[in-house]
C-alpha cells in the first residue's frame, strides 16, 4: 500500500532513449553528458542483441531540456546511433501485485510459441515488464518478468499453452524464496540417472521383459509401489552381488547433472537423492557426485548373492516425502527452501512436500500434479529456472579451469 499522498503532483521527467551499434563507451559517453546538468539518475536500463545496444535511462527534469536535448543529439551522431527524449511525469508504473517468472525452455523456441505464452499472459489482463534471456544451449531459455496475476492461475493456464506448444513453462512467484532454495533432492532411476537400475540388474539375471513391464506400470502409478518392488526384487534372486558394481560402472547420468551439482554447490546448495531404487547402486553415485545425503534400498545379500529380499522397510512414494523433510531438518532449512525433481508416481508426495517440485521427463500423472514441468532432457535447464544464467555457469567454470560440458543436442 502505498502511503504517499496521491494527490501530490508526479514530478517532471525525462526518458532519454539510445540504439544503435554498440561500441565501447557508450554508456560512459551518454553520463557524462549528462552530469553537467544536474539530473537525477532514476533508472536505467541497457541491453545489447548481437551487437545492437538499447539504453534507456529516466532522469529528473533538467532547468535547461532544450540544451539537454541539443547535447544528446551531439551525442547520438558522435556515437552513429539514433537517440529519443521524452518529457513525461514520474517514474515507471508501479507493477501490479502478483509478480512471476515466468521460464520458458524450448528446442528450438519458435515464435508461435512465444506469441501463444504472451497472449496467455495478456489474456489474465497481466504485464510482461522485462524479457531475459537465461540460456542459448542446449535449450533456449528465457525469463519473463511478469506482474499483475495470480501465479497459481498462471501456473494453470501456461502449463496447458506450453503442452500445445511442445514448451516447458514454469510458472514461480517473484518473492525472495526463489534466491533462498538451499536443498535439492533428487529422484535417481530416470532422473538423475538414464535408465531404471532394476532393469539393468534384470537383464543380468534374464528378467528384464516381466521387470520392466511392472516398472512402467508401477511408475504410471497402477500398482502399489511396496508390493510391486518387492515382486521384481524376488525375480533377482541369486544374482552374484558383484553384478551391482558392474551395473554401476555402466550408469549413464542425465545430461546435465554434473554441471548442475556443481554449479549450485558453488552456491551452497545442498543436494539429496532419494530412491525407491538400491543403496548399493546410489551410494555410489551420492559418493561420486559429492551429494550430501542419500535414502534408498538396500538388496539383501547373503553369500555374494542376492535374496530377492530388501532389507528393512521399503523407501516408498510416502517414504520419499518423509526423506525429504528429514534432510530437509539436517540441512537446517524448511521445507519451502527445497527443491524435488522426479519422473514417477513414486515422487509425488515428495515433489508435493518440497517447495518448488520439478517433474522431470516424467509421466503424465507427475507432469499434471507437479509445480512445473521439464521435458527437456536436460537437467541442468533447471539453474535456469532458478534464474542463474549459462553465461554465468560457463564464467564459473571458467574461473576453476573446467570447459563447461556441452551435452550433445537431442
Ligand atoms: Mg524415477
Amino acid at each position: 500500500m502505498r502511503t504517499d499522498d496521491a494527490a501530490a503532483p508526479r514530478p517532471q521527467t525525462l526518458l532519454i532513449t539510445l540504439t544503435g551499434k554498440d561500441r565501447p563507451g557508450v554508456t560512459s559517453t551518454v553520463f557524462s553528458t549528462l552530469a553537467g546538468f544536474g539530473v537525477e539518475v532514476l533508472d536505467i536500463e541497457q541491453i545489447v542483441l548481437r551487437r545492437r545496444l538499447v539504453l534507456g535511462v529516466l532522469v529528473s527534469l533538467p532547468r535547461d531540456v532544450k540544451a539537454l536535448r541539443a547535447a544528446m543529439d551531439r551525442v547520438a551522431a558522435e556515437l552513429d546511433m539514433h537517440v529519443e527524449v521524452d518529457r513525461g511525469t514520474g517514474d515507471n508504473r508501479d507493477r501490479p501485485q502478483g509478480r512471476s517468472h515466468v521460464t520458458v525452455l524450448g528446442m528450438p523456441l519458435r515464435p508461435a510459441a512465444v506469441a501463444a505464452i504472451a497472449g496467455r499472459i495478456a489474456d489474465t489482463g497481466a504485464n510482461i515488464d522485462r524479457i531475459e534471456r537465461m540460456a542459448r544451449y542446449p535449450v533456449t531459455a528465457i525469463d519473463l518478468h511478469v506482474s499483475g496475476a495470480d501465479p497459481d492461475r498462471l501456473r494453470v493456464l501456461l502449463s496447458e499453452e506450453a503442452a500445445r506448444q511442445a514448451v516447458d513453462v514454469a510458472v514461480q512467484p517473484a518473492n525472495l524464496l526463489r534466491h533462498g532454495m538451499r536443498l535439492i533432492v533428487m529422484d535417481v532411476d530416470s532422473t538423475l540417472v538414464q535408465g531404471e537400475v532394476i532393469e539393468m540388474l534384470a537383464e543380468h539375471a534374464g528378467c528384464l521383459e516381466e521387470v520392466a513391464k511392472v516398472t512402467e506400470a508401477a511408475m504410471r502409478g497402477e500398482l502399489d509401489f511396496e508390493q510391486s518392488l518387492r515382486e521384481r526384487v524376488s525375480l533377482l534372486a541369486g544374482l552374484d552381488a558383484s553384478v551391482l558394481d558392474r551395473v554401476y560402472a555402466g550408469i549413464q547420468l542425465a545430461p546435465g547433472a554434473r554441471t548442475m551439482v556443481r554449479t549450485l554447490k558453488r552456491l551452497g546448495y545442498r543436494f539429496a537423492i532419494v530412491s525407491g531404487g538400491f543403496s548399493q547402486v546410489t551410494d555410489q553415485i551420492a559418493a561420486d557426485l559429492g551429494i550430501d545425503f542419500a535414502s534408498a534400498n538396500e538388496l539383501e545379500v547373503v553369500d555374494g548373492k542376492l535374496t530377492g529380499r530388501i532389507v528393512g522397510p521399503v523407501v516408498d512414494r510416502a517414504g520419499k516425502a518423509t526423506a525429504l523433510r528429514r534432510f530437509a531438518e539436517r540441512a537446517g532449512v524448511s521445507t519451502a527452501a527445497t527443491i524435488a525433481i522426479g519422473d514417477g508416481a513414486n515422487d509425488l508426495d515428495m515433489l508435493a512436500a518440497a517447495g518448488l517440485g520439478i517433474a522431470f521427463n516424467a509421466k503424465p500423472v507427475v507432469q499434471q500434479a507437479a509445480d512445473t514441468a521439464v521435458n527437456v532432457p536436460y537437467l541442468d535447464s533447471i539453474i535456469y529456472l532458478l534464474g542463474i544464467s549459462r553465461e554465468e555457469v560457463e564464467a564459473a567454470d571458467a574461473e576453476m579451469g573446467i570447459v563447461t560440458p556441452a551435452p550433445p543436442l537431442a
